[in-house]
């Protein structure tokens, strides 16, 4: 019989450090077990993550985290979706929401139709049948009515939050359920002679932690999956080829924008993400065809205020770790891998091999088929996502810099190609359960970026054009009427969860 682990130890105090106290800490309890966090305040996190997806509210659900609460405490403002500015081409701008678009009719989705209804000279675009897009447009917020109160699906949204007040927040939560933190710096990892099993961590000071199992939350160093156990990285930078950010707050403006903005340039892209204090921005970019200086003081021309900081260097290679979890060693987060923030799904990967992880804790005898389960699971959801990310950057008219130019003569995945011959040919996005990026998003992205197919599902062709016509005017005024009853997200923001000011003074 396999007995529990007793003592698990968190290394890192980051998002990812935070998030895996909080959850291990509420559904452990009651559980004879001890969780431990160390984090280097010297050595301090990657301190940025400011965009999250509508998943994030699942784990706030868990976590019984109250919403009005965590926004106050996290400078929070709420995301409807991305707006992409000049990826197509030079001038050109789209939104991928969130939620879905329209609804289905004779079984099938939305998007047949509306490729119908646009080949039969309809004008509407994709954004018009979907309530986070216009609602973003219109700087509108208002929470999702309940399923059924509308003909139309609910929305959904997300927030967008300050990611130093985040881990603080969780670190309040996690410290409340006995979580215990150690202050200090790792030097040095004991391993078991036999089998080179993690035994424990010893601090600076001379402190041994010891533990049954590692949690690596180190960060893109990967202290214990790969310092340690040498778990091996695929780095796939051929396909994602940035690999260098520069980021920096400035002054927010006096509306807050309901939604993230990333804006195509010369070498890469720059974010906008508005919070209640400021606004967060960075450039995301490739080496090979931008120096770091030359991103600085790109950035530093193109915000929306006065910059609160000197701009922030971060190098990462886009890929994934080889064994996410190796031996009694599970990775989160940065230390696990990293695909580049452009849908900000780096938070949500924490939180779903969270999920991933409490539905295979292990026992004490770390059974290697369990463990190459987890494996081949977040493989699996980074692959996913990878193909959604490239299509970003192949699916581009722009010709204008040498970076787009690479960018456009990129030999995709497999996996993508042939998810995109299929859509071209038939119009048929076919989302398998646990797929992060379902229909809507892979058609708000395919048209957004001018991927439009050749043809569509054949039910698509039932109804008359009047009728067609019919029903996407009336779905299109349904999605603006329930917008118009949105208030201004500022003054959603005002009314119920305003955070208080923080005195931050401009550089
Ligand atoms: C440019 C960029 C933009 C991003 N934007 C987004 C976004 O919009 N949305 C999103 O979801 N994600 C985003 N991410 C990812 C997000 O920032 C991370 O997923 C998240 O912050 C988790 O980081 P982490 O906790 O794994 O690592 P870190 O924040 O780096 O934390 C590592 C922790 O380990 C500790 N540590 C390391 N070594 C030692 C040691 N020797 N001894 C003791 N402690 C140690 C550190 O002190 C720290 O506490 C972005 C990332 C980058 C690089």
């Amino acid at each position: 019989m396999q007995q529990m682990v007793k003592r698990v130890v968190i290394v890192g105090g980051g998002t990812a450090g935070w998030m895996a106290a909080a959850a291990f800490g509420k559904l452990l309890a009651g559980g004879d077990y001890s969780i431990e966090v160390v984090e280097s305040e010297e050595i301090g996190t990657v301190g940025v993550g400011e965009a999250t997806i509508p998943p994030i509210m699942d784990f706030n659900r868990t976590m019984q985290i109250d919403e009005a609460d965590f926004m106050r405490a996290t400078q929070a403002s709420i995301k409807l979706g991305i707006e992409f500015v000049d990826w197509t081409r030079l001038g050109h701008t789209y939104i991928h929401p969130f939620g879905t678009h329209g609804v289905q009719m004779q079984g099938i989705f939305f998007h047949h139709f509306w490729l119908r209804y646009r080949a039969l000279g309809g004008t509407l675009s994709p954004d018009a049948f979907n309530i986070s897009s216009i609602a973003a447009r219109a700087g509108r917020y208002s929470p999702p009515l309940p399923p059924g109160a509308s003909p139309l699906p609910p929305h959904a949204y997300a927030y967008h939050f300050d990611a130093g007040l985040y881990a603080k927040y969780l670190r309040k939560m996690a410290e409340a359920r006995g979580v215990k933190r150690h202050e200090g710096r790792i030097v040095e990892v004991t391993q078991r002679g036999e089998d080179g099993f993690i035994e424990s961590v010893k601090l600076t000071d001379g402190r041994e932690i010891a533990g049954d199992f590692f949690v690596d939350c180190s960060g893109f160093r990967g202290l214990l999956i790969e310092q340690t156990l040498h778990a091996g990285y695929d780095d796939w930078s051929q396909w994602l080829p940035c690999d260098r950010a520069v980021a920096v707050p400035c002054d927010r403006l006096p509306t807050t924008t309901p939604y993230t903005r990333s804006t195509a340039r010369e070498a890469g892209w720059q974010w906008r993400i508005a919070l209640q204090h400021r606004i967060g921005n960075g450039y995301v970019y490739c080496s090979q065809f931008m120096s770091d200086d030359e991103a600085a003081s790109l950035l530093l021309t193109r915000l929306d205020g006065a910059a609160r900081a000197s701009p922030r260097p971060l190098r990462f290679v886009t890929g994934i770790r080889k064994e996410p979890w190796k031996k009694n060693c599970v990775s989160l987060g940065l230390a696990s891998g990293f695909l580049e923030p452009l849908e900000s799904t780096s938070i949500h990967f924490i939180q779903s091999a969270i999920a991933r992880l409490m539905f295979l804790f292990p026992g004490n005898t770390f059974d290697p088929a369990t463990i190459a389960k987890y494996n081949a699971m977040t493989y699996a959801e980074y692959e996913e996502t990878r193909d959604f990310l490239v299509l970003h950057y192949n699916a581009v008219e722009r010709e204008d810099t040498p970076f787009w130019r690479h960018c456009r003569a990129i030999r995709i995945p497999e996996t993508l190609r042939a998810k995109w011959e299929m859509y071209k040919e038939s119009a048929n996005i076919v989302a398998v359960p646990g797929d992060l990026f379902r229909e809507s998003s892979w058609f708000a992205v395919y048209t957004g970026q001018g991927c439009i197919p050749r043809s569509w599902h054949p039910f698509a062709n039932i109804p008359s054009t009047t009728e067609l016509n019919r029903r996407m005017e009336l779905m299109s005024s349904d999605v603006q009427k329930v917008v118009q009853g949105f208030p201004m997200h500022d003054d959603y923001l005002r009314a119920h969860c305003a955070a208080p000011p923080i005195p931050e003074k401009p550089m």
